[in-house]
């Protein structure tokens, strides 16, 4: 993300959002879509929980022997034909596909959706190396359109409206562009079709790739994924270390859960399987077949608090029931991964003190959790981060004396009874109708939008005391 929105502060920047009526509509129409969607398909499928604790297991035990899985995976990519690459940072991920592109003459490169790719920023390098790259996704390719970043994982366009993709087409694609989604989506079908004949590379992430049998598994809703990896004469495909896993029989587990979460479907309409490129007799696929191994930080984190991230499937399910993210949409969190999961990839790759300020963005209302396929404890992760900034010193001061002082309290039956009582004095002229409202000075901040309940009532013990 840009320097120069991260220098906005995280308050001032989700203050804009909420003031953005097209973000608040487009925000509330998609998110609140998934979310039915989702329930319907699980509702149907009675052996869903089962297999999302299976899925979380595989992902446990697949983590514990990480080295393995991944020796076994580029083996079996290179038996295939498939040349693999290790990259231990962004940096030298972005460096091995421009190495790529200048050793080949490659001019322009198709893209498949891959947040991998955004995470290390891998289309300005291209543009800076005179390499075009084309989105080809419909939503990656609105956002390319509008110079903008994805701001879901699975909806990269979430938070535009039709209305405003018809301008953007228009204005872009030089045109006069209806708000029908069936008619934009021709004009980019259109517009695309070309790239692909015209591209020399094809760029995708991975979904998952079994370590077995070297398969690299692209799950996809457009086709698009389809024609990166089989038309240009190089594939390229870039995946975070944690997307290995054991064996096909582990693929379909994930399978059955992953669309479901993603978008309420019993399966993607398109699942690539791709095994190397094209063998002698064959009349599709790529002369050559890269695979991009990228750590980026990942392998420090499996003996770390932030460990079950790394299960993460990215199916954007906790991003679309976060009341967090439904409000503010994803730009406001000013990196690549936003909602509560997006908080912890962020501290995972560039570190706490990049979440100074986003770790508080959760209500730590555990809706994440519950529909996350495979079951990760967000909430708790996210209790462990803020404990972690204030240990290193990165929460700001006043933020540490205010929630020691209070750790006192708590620990201390006295003060505790004490501050109740001075509570309930203080609260009263500010309850109103059963509820606290309108605080002043800092608590304002708190009830400028939500109420609280107001401190209880004296208990019988208290009373009996004062009888005394
Ligand atoms: S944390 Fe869970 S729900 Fe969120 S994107 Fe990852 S797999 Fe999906």
């Amino acid at each position: 993300m840009s320097e120069e929105l991260l220098r906005t502060p995280f308050p001032e920047r989700a203050g804009a959002a909420l003031q953005d009526a097209f973000l608040q509509e487009a925000l509330t129409i998609a998110t609140t879509k998934f979310i039915d969607l989702r329930k319907e398909a699980f509702a149907g499928f009675p052996a869903g929980e089962a297999l999302r604790d299976r899925a979380r297991a595989i992902k446990e035990a697949t983590l514990q022997h990480l080295d393995v899985h991944l020796e076994r995976l580029a083996d079996n990519v290179e038996r295939l034909g498939g040349t693999v690459h290790w990259a231990a940072t962004g940096e030298e991920a972005r460096e091995i596909v421009l190495r790529l592109c200048r050793d080949r003459g490659v001019r322009m490169a198709v893209k498949s959706k891959s947040m991998a790719t955004e995470e290390i920023d891998l289309n300005e390098a291209l543009e800076h190396a005179g390499v075009t790259p084309v989105e080809t996704d419909l939503g990656e390719y609105i956002i390319q359109l509008a110079h903008e970043k994805p701001s879901h994982i699975i909806a990269p366009a979430i938070h535009k409206t039709k209305g405003q993709v018809a301008e953007l087409f228009s204005r872009e694609l030089r045109g006069q562009f209806p708000a029908d989604p069936e008619v934009l989506t021709g004009v980019a079908r259109k517009a695309l079709r070309e790239k692909f004949l015209q591209a020399d590379m094809g760029i995708t992430g991975a979904n998952f790739a079994v370590a077995d049998t070297g398969t690299v598994v692209l799950v996809t809703n457009e086709g698009n994924g389809r024609m990166v990896t089989s038309l240009p004469r190089i594939h390229v495909a870039l995946m975070g270390i944690e997307k290995v896993i054991p064996s096909m029989s582990d693929l379909v587990v994930f399978l059955a859960i992953l669309a479901r979460s993603a978008t309420g479907q019993k399966l993607s309409s398109y699942t690539t399987l791709v095994r190397g490129p094209r063998r002698a007799g064959e009349l599709e696929g790529p002369e050559e077949f890269h695979l991009i191994l990228l750590d980026n930080g990942r392998a420090r984190q499996i003996a770390s608090t932030l460990r079950e991230a790394l299960y993460c499937l990215r199916c954007g399910a906790c991003l679309n029931v976060c009341p967090v993210y439904r409000q503010i949409g994803g730009h406001a969190y000013g990196y690549t991964y936003p909602g509560p999961i997006g908080i912890l990839l962020t501290a995972m790759l560039k570190g706490n003190r990049s979440v100074r300020e986003l770790a508080h963005a959760s209500s730590l209302c555990g809706a994440c959790k519950d529909v996350c396929p495979v079951r990760i404890d967000i909430p708790r992760m996210l209790i462990e981060l803020r404990e972690h900034l204030d240990r290193e010193k990165i929460a700001p001061w006043t933020e540490r004396v205010v929630f020691r002082a209070f750790r006192r309290l708590l620990l201390s039956p006295t003060a505790f009874r004490l501050s109740a009582r001075a509570g309930r004095l203080l609260q009263r002229p500010f309850v109103r109708q059963g509820r606290l409202r309108g605080l002043p000075l800092l608590f304002g901040r708190w009830t400028r939008t939500r109420d609280l309940p107001p401190v209880a009532a004296r208990t019988f013990r208290e009373r009996w005391k004062e009888l005394r």
